[in-house]
């Protein structure tokens, strides 16, 4: 181990004498968006952002309807792109986000349930770990819930995705995650209590635990945020903040709800905003892991429009990103997706019908009929189109194939130390090789 890493160091300072006249090149070359990037540091950032459920057609989608044809989306203006397998390990061909997500927090393909651990159930250092280890803040940040399958791969390591109380846990005690923002207050409050939020729908929201892991994170040190005013006034170095669950969503949702009013909605890109606030005093560095959970469930439901309203969330964050970025450039962002979801294809608008496949949640607990499934002819239901391509005439519209995940590859797409690396075809593991190379660069 120790004669590896002085080789390393010994080939790094080579490299660098050698590169030393590129990189100045390099540096010149890269606002151009080409060129290699540069290299880590022992204070180099990770942040992973997924889109989750965001395949090839997805992310299509996004930039033909808010960006049209001339102008790239920030998540794919990014200057190194590649694609990722996603095939978990087992019997199956088709991953979920808590086998999807493992591949990037440990490296190993898992089980399609487990979270943070290899097929062999065996504890070994996820991402969060490997931070800590090298004195580095962490952060998990979700548009849905904080406990949810891709952020318990990193911070909650569990052999079954659904122990959301036991995932909340470890996050604030055995994995030491120093800022979790997101929504689902049940999972935190013991049985019967409201909490900060109000249950808008009776019960939706009603603590699930035994024990108040909202004040046991405050003993550990916590500060505790649940709406945009306490959000602002985090100044970490450890936060947990829990706000409105999925408040895009519930706006198509409830009747009557607006998002933008609602003081317990914090858009995403200002929690991640301010977990960069918070991060960036470690002089070590960080990494943070973001979901967009509300993707995947636009993409279950057959739901194109909420595809799109996560979309403008993931480029919204980008931009946060890549604005903290201009004068902290030492970070690698890779944005990618465990999967996709729906079995999505873009489909003109004029002609087509569309398939008759119902997706997971034909009736919607805010509805009393079917919204999102095909007609008896193949009509075009509601929410799958007609969606304008920006600046254009011509109209999309999506069709599904399945209510579940599917099993091609997903782009990715990354800036900073180490991006070039995301080039070429790789197996989704190989976003925990770059990132646990780029934490752990020696000096
Ligand atoms: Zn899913």
């Amino acid at each position: 181990m120790v004669a590896i890493q002085h080789l390393r160091r010994f080939r790094f300072v080579f490299a660098l004498a050698a590169l030393a006249g590129v990189l100045v090149l390099a540096a010149v070359v890269t606002k151009g968006g080409s060129s290699q990037a540069a290299a880590p540091t022992p204070e180099t950032s990770v942040i992973i952002l997924s889109g989750d459920g965001m395949g090839a057609q997805q992310r299509t989608a996004i930039q033909y309807a808010q960006y049209g044809l001339d102008k790239r989306q920030p998540m794919d203006a990014l200057p190194y792109a590649g694609l990722l397998d996603t095939i978990p390990a087992g019997p199956v061909a088709v991953t979920d986000s808590a086998a999807g997500a493992t591949a990037w927090a440990i490296g190993k393909k898992t089980i399609n349930g487990y979270t943070g651990l290899g097929p062999d159930l065996k504890r070994v250092p996820t991402l969060i770990d490997i931070a800590n280890a090298q004195g580095k803040s962490t952060a998990l940040v979700n548009d849905h819930d904080i406990t949810n399958a891709t952020l318990a791969a990193f911070g909650g390591p569990v052999e079954n995705r659904d122990w959301k109380i036991a995932i909340a846990k470890k996050m604030i005690h055995n994995n030491k995650v120093d800022v979790l923002m997101g929504g689902t207050e049940k999972y935190w409050y013991p049985k019967g209590e409201e909490g900060m939020i109000p249950d808008k729908i009776p019960g939706e929201d009603v603590g699930e635990g035994k024990e108040n892991l909202v004040e046991q994170a405050q003993g550990q040190g916590y500060q505790y945020a649940y709406d945009r005013d306490t959000v602002s006034g985090l100044t970490g170095p450890q936060a947990l903040a829990i706000v409105q669950d999925s408040a895009k969503r519930r706006w198509v949702e409830e009747k009557g709800y607006k998002y933008k009013k609602d003081p317990h909605y914090v858009p995403v890109k200002d929690l991640v905003t301010k977990a960069l606030e918070i991060l960036g005093q470690n002089p070590n560095g960080f990494f943070m892991a973001i979901e967009s959970d509300d993707l995947d469930s636009a993409g279950h439901e057959h739901d194109l429009k909420n595809v799109l309203q996560s979309g403008r969330t993931v480029n919204q964050v980008v931009n946060a990103i890549q604005e903290y970025r201009k004068v902290n450039p030492n970070v690698l962002l890779i944005v990618t997706a465990d999967h996709e979801t729906g079995g999505m294809t873009i489909e003109d608008a004029k002609g087509e019908t569309n398939t008759n496949s119902d997706g997971d949640d034909p009736i919607p607990y805010w509805s009393n009929k079917a919204r999102n499934n095909a007609g008896p002819n193949g009509e075009v239901p509601k929410r799958s189109g007609p969606v304008k391509i920006k600046g254009t005439n011509r109209r999309f519209k999506a069709d599904w194939t399945t209510p579940e995940h599917t099993g091609g590859m997903v782009p990715v797409t990354a800036v900073g130390p180490l991006a070039e690396k995301m080039t070429g075809v790789h197996q989704n593991t190989h976003v925990f090789d770059v990132a646990n190379e780029a934490l752990t660069a020696g000096p």
